[in-house]
């Protein structure tokens, strides 16, 4: 490509910041906005390279957010992550501020200025400069062939000097804002986390208690709520997560797979357990090894347990399969994965003042069954004037199927059994 010639060395009149993350963006746009006063500001979410689409989605909606708290425009790019994948083929191992770093800005800058000169910018800058982990002089040397190459300024501020990494940590957690634990890509997130990282790269059916779907859900509500000016608050809490992986119920001589649901809590089976039945009592099947059990369930559906107490490897299933399970071998298997998780409560509204609350589990069953957002939306929408007037108050609880966010609200503000209650049921 030809170079062009730079538009003007003027005060910047127009600013595309490409945005890499809600937690750089919310300090530098605001130091960005106070050193060009006069500059219309765009907000570009603009990050193919942010892995699984869960975790992108995520910080879409914080990056949202912040840029909805600072008042600047925002607007998304496409999630081109095939040609990421393509322009970073073999650099996967290099590491975290290595040459793969390289072609990522390349790749996230090249577009952003792109779009900066198709919606008329004179500048382009990009809140990467905010990262301490990223390197400046990479991003000024790949900022500024751009800028050589489409005439378009490129701004290169380094803010985090003077006290600037401390004071975003800060804005940070005044604004509740959500902070990402790696870089973006599943190769930072390998060499960072090791086997680890294969749960963060697993998406579950539904939004399952303290995983990013849930959070999803949890940061598109708050947004929407913030931008009709209703308080907000999170309360976040830690728990013991249980989240099926995988698992399968059959009879190998019938070649027949038993439709089933995983009872939550259940312990794992080492490998493949072929097992047969020792006795029926009452709805519960007990087979000869790795104490597997069956419960025997009119309907096949979820059954949320109280508490998080780990339990046999137990399978729910309907009863028309009762003959079946008793009278033939079986194999099963079952990986499950237990680790500390954390999840939140978000309150709109005031709760302390608010005489009547809804409460709405974030979080769905197993079988993905959940209040889908729109139906929360619409009563955000609803409510809205009671929700100012302090009457009215929302509560998104967080791991409810398990039934913990209830009890943790309860324990944050035990005055809420004494205000008028209405749930918004799972189904
Ligand atoms: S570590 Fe970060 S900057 Fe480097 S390639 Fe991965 S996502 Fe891009």
């Amino acid at each position: 490509m030809e170079k062009e010639k730079i538009q003007s060395q003027e005060e910047p009149k127009k600013i595309l910041a490409h945005i890499c993350c809600a937690v750089d963006a919310i300090y530098f746009l605001k130091r960005l906005r106070e050193d060009f006063p006069k500059a219309e500001i765009i907000g570009f979410f603009y990050d193919p390279n942010i892995h699984p689409y869960e975790e992108y989605l995520l910080r879409l909606k914080e990056s949202q957010h912040a840029c909805n708290l600072l008042g600047i425009k925002f607007i998304e790019g496409d999630y081109n992550l095939e040609g990421w994948l393509n322009k970073v083929k073999g650099y996967e191992h290099y590491p975290e501020k290595g040459a793969r770093c390289v072609l990522c800005f390349d790749d996230r800058l090249q577009v952003s200025v792109e779009k900066a000169k198709e919606l008329g910018c004179d500048s382009f800058t990009t809140t990467l400069l905010m990262s301490p982990k990223k390197s400046q002089e990479q991003l000024l040397k790949v900022g500024k062939k751009l800028e050589n190459l489409y005439g378009v300024r490129y701004i290169h501020k380094d803010y985090r000097k003077g006290g600037g990494v401390q004071e975003m940590n800060r804005l940070v957690r005044e604004k509740e804002i959500w902070r990402q634990d790696y870089c973006g890509c599943m190769f930072a997130l390998f060499q960072q986390k090791g086997e680890e990282s294969l749960f963060d790269l697993i998406g579950f059916k539904g939004r399952l208690p303290g995983t990013k779907e849930e959070h999803i859900f949890i940061r598109q509500l708050k947004v929407e709520a913030s931008l009709k000016d209703l308080p907000t608050r999170e309360e976040e809490f830690q728990f013991i997560g249980w989240y099926p992986l995988r698992g399968k119920l059959e009879i190998p001589k019938l070649k027949k797979v038993i439709p089933s649901l995983i009872k939550p809590f259940s312990s794992p089976i080492r490998g493949i357990a072929k097992v047969d039945a020792v006795e029926k009592v009452g709805d519960f099947i007990f087979y000869n090894k790795q104490n597997l059990t069956v419960q025997l369930v009119d309907r096949l559906e979820d059954y949320p347990i109280k508490g998080s107490v780990l339990g046999n490897p137990t399978f729910l299933v309907e009863r028309k399969y009762e003959k079946l399970l008793l009278e033939n071998r079986i194999a099963a298997f079952l990986e499950v994965k237990i680790k500390p998780s954390k999840s939140r409560n978000l309150i709109i509204g005031d709760i302390k003042t608010a005489q009547r609350l809804f409460l709405i589990p974030a979080d769905t069953l197993q079988c993905g069954k959940g209040i889908a957002p729109e139906r929360v939306s619409e009563m955000i929408k609803t409510l809205e004037g009671e929700i100012k007037n302090k009457k009215t108050a929302l509560v998104i609880l967080g791991a409810q199927s398990f039934n913990i966010g209830y009890e943790y609200l309860k324990q944050r503000h035990p005055y809420v059994e004494e205000k008028k209650i209405e749930w918004v049921d799972y189904s």
